[in-house]
């Protein structure tokens, strides 16, 4: 094998990584990180996190056993009111079962390994095929064909009018097979950072529920979209409330900005349709899912969730979370409307409004290719698509780019 393995291709965001490193020059700016940074180019360590890692628990003391399989408990069941909300039906009924993950892509493969394996909605041996938004996330086709599930793609970006192409997304969730797989983004899409409004998701979970669709939900942004948890949890609580069997990745990483320690958990909910009594099923559904999660990885990683778990239940820190979530979220709107405004007062050819309709970590700007590898002469680093990491710009470096871009614009 060693001399028959074929060279895997690179990830695109990896080479854009290596030559803003190589770069020299002090105008450089890196567009294309995932992860926050405040104004002064900084990692910011949330201040409620910085609290939670003081207390004994993280100590010298602490200590470094197992958690069970399926994670910390009082973990996963915070986790759960984060998504759903505390008064959530489906939390009332029992109608969920979870299991702490490595981060949101951990939740999203044992989620594209469980619906492998069990997902057989027409009685056949055919697996289902996921439908995920054109554009999408680069890993999601990667994980899911990991698993073994077939892909493909429904409409969701319009790049003339730089919006949803909503009704290409509606005909063709319309006329994907009845029970398909659909990969929903619950909030601040990436790469587009377009998301449907509350009425459009009316719209979208009342076609899913007609065609029989299953819906999973990629949540890897809660709270760091808008500032606000309830409300960047809409799409996942109306289609919970529509009675829809469905499943969600949940990430800690951009919220509690704790990349690094890998923090997720995987929610699977169950229909208050369905026929067998609800306690047996969810009890099925987990058991599979833990022999699934222990043969993946034995057990999740224990410190970054006993931090997380410290935030979510202690009341005096989750308030100090939600306000650090506003902190970053408000940074990232000002710059957008910054940015925007900026471009409009040169006059920059084109239409801007998009910037600060667009919401979350991502800015779909609308830069060709070309315009994209010229902004990297100005050593201004962004991937070829056009998109920019809106943490990525600062009150330092924001009229140097809006220059650029000004420039690449009108050659
Ligand atoms: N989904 C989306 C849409 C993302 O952008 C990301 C992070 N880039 C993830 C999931 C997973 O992130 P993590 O595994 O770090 O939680």
């Amino acid at each position: 094998t060693s001399t028959t393995v074929p060279e895997a291709p690179e990830d695109p965001l990896f080479s854009v990584m290596v030559a803003f490193r190589n770069d020299s020059s002090e105008k450089k700016i890196d567009l294309s990180i995932g992860a926050y940074r405040d104004n002064q180019e900084k990692v910011w360590i949330l201040p409620v996190v910085k609290k939670a890692t003081a207390t004994t628990a993280m100590s010298p003391d602490y200590n470094h056993e197992y958690l069970p399989i399926i994670g910390l408990a009082r973990f996963i069941k915070a986790a759960q009111r984060v998504c759903l909300g505390n008064s959530s039906d489906v939390i009332k009924d029992n109608r969920i079962t979870s299991l702490q993950t490595i981060s949101g892509t951990g939740a999203l493969h044992l989620g594209a390994l469980f619906l492998s394996k069990f997902y057989r909605p027409d009685g056949s041996n055919n697996t289902p095929t996921v439908y995920m938004s054109s554009p999408t996330w680069s890993n999601h086709p990667q994980i899911f064909k990991l698993a073994g599930l077939p892909t493909a793609t429904y409409r969701y970006f319009n790049a003339s009018t730089r919006s949803l192409d909503f009704d290409g997304m509606l005909t063709d969730l319309a006329a994907a097979p009845p029970k398909s797989i659909i990969l929903l983004h619950a909030c601040a899409h990436n790469p587009t950072g377009i998301d449907p409004n509350p009425r459009q998701w009316e719209q979208i979970a009342t076609i899913m529920a007609e065609r029989h669709h299953f819906a999973f939900f990629d949540s890897a942004y809660q709270g760091f979209a808008s500032g606000s948890l309830d409300r960047d949890a809409i799409a996942l609580r109306l289609f919970a409330s529509y009675g829809l069997e469905m499943c969600i990745a949940q990430s800690f990483a951009k919220n509690c900005g704790i990349y690094g320690q890998r923090v997720g958990c995987f929610h699977f909910i169950t229909s208050p349709a369905t026929e067998a009594d609800t306690l047996e099923t969810v009890t099925r559904i987990g058991s599979q899912l833990t022999a699934l999660q222990r043969a993946c990885i034995s057990n999740p990683p224990a410190y970054g969730a006993h931090v997380v778990s410290l935030i979510l239940n202690t009341p005096d820190l989750f308030e100090e979370w939600e306000e650090d979530l506003r902190v970053m979220s408000g940074r990232i709107m000002h710059m957008r409307q910054q940015l925007r405004i900026k471009l409009e007062a040169l006059g920059t050819p084109g239409s801007w409004h998009h910037i600060t309709e667009q919401i979350g970590m991502f800015s779909y700007t609308g830069l060709t290719t070309d315009q994209c590898l010229q902004m990297r002469e100005m050593h201004i680093y962004m991937p070829l698509n056009g998109r920019i990491s809106m943490a990525g710009l600062n009150l330092k470096n924001l009229d140097y780019f809006v220059k650029s871009m000004d420039r690449v614009v009108r050659e």
